[in-house]
């Protein structure tokens, strides 16, 4: 099934259609990165890089810990505006700084950093599981709310509420780890293009046939055909 959406979306994948793609054309250290996957948080990657261009501008191209510490939270939140949610994510950042050292978020092994910045309020799991896969490149599955609404309709949750973690699981279980990145950008391009939250565009769907909720859009949930499987076909076949 992924195959089918990895070979529709190839050619979005090197897109600056995301903060971490784009953070790494643009040479962001890490920090720059998170602080970048932190704006991008409800709102738009577009208005996300706005905000994030407008700190790093203000701090005359390197915004770094020490530097952020030292800003005033208004003024931390008036730079970040563009991306909403200004007055939360300014604290997030502000708390992040705080606890974690710009070296620790490079050099700390995978388990004391999750838990380090599990411990950040403002930081929750999408986010460290974004900054682990795509900075410092553990297999790891970031799920956000159109992966979540994906994986429901094609079957392979039972649930829209299921706990992220279960979600994490399930998929890790059946996708290969250098794949499981890619599946994740593959999967939000498709729940932005076609797999829309309201009106999915079912008859142009690469996995229509494989779906559960096929034609959800005119309210007939078709029998799926087949049990649904992300099961990763890579190599020849
Ligand atoms: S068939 Fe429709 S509901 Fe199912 S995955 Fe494709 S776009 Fe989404």
């Amino acid at each position: 099934m992924v195959d089918k959406l990895i070979t529709k979306y190839s050619s979005l994948l090197e897109s600056d259609s995301f903060i971490p793609t784009k953070a790494r054309r643009a040479s962001l250290t890490p920090l720059e990165s998170l602080i970048g996957i932190i704006l991008s948080q409800n709102s738009t990657d577009r208005n996300a890089w706005r905000a994030l261009e407008n700190l790093i501008n203000y701090y005359g191209g390197r915004a770094t810990a020490e530097k952020i510490n030292n800003t005033d939270l208004r003024v931390l939140e008036s730079l970040i505006k563009p991306a909403g949610l200004y007055r939360s994510k300014a604290r997030a950042i502000k708390n992040l700084v705080s606890v974690l050292s710009e070296e620790e978020l490079i050099s700390l092994d995978v388990k004391e950093l999750k838990e380090k910045l599990a411990s950040v309020r403002g930081v929750g799991p999408k986010t460290i599981d974004v900054f682990l896969a795509s900075i410092r490149g553990v297999p790891t599955f970031p799920i956000d709310t159109h992966i979540r609404r994906i994986l429901y309709r094609l079957g392979v949750i039972d649930k829209k509420t299921e706990k992220y973690e279960n979600i994490r699981s399930a998929v890790m279980s059946q996708i290969p780890p250098n794949k499981l990145l890619t599946t994740h950008y593959v999967l939000i391009i498709h729940g932005r293009s076609i797999c829309r939250a309201r009106n999915p565009r079912c008859p142009e769907c690469p996995v229509e046939d494989l779906c559960e909720k096929r034609g959800i859009s005119s309210r007939q949930i078709a029998p799926s055909p087949k049990t649904p499987n992300l099961k990763y076909c890579d190599g020849l076949r």
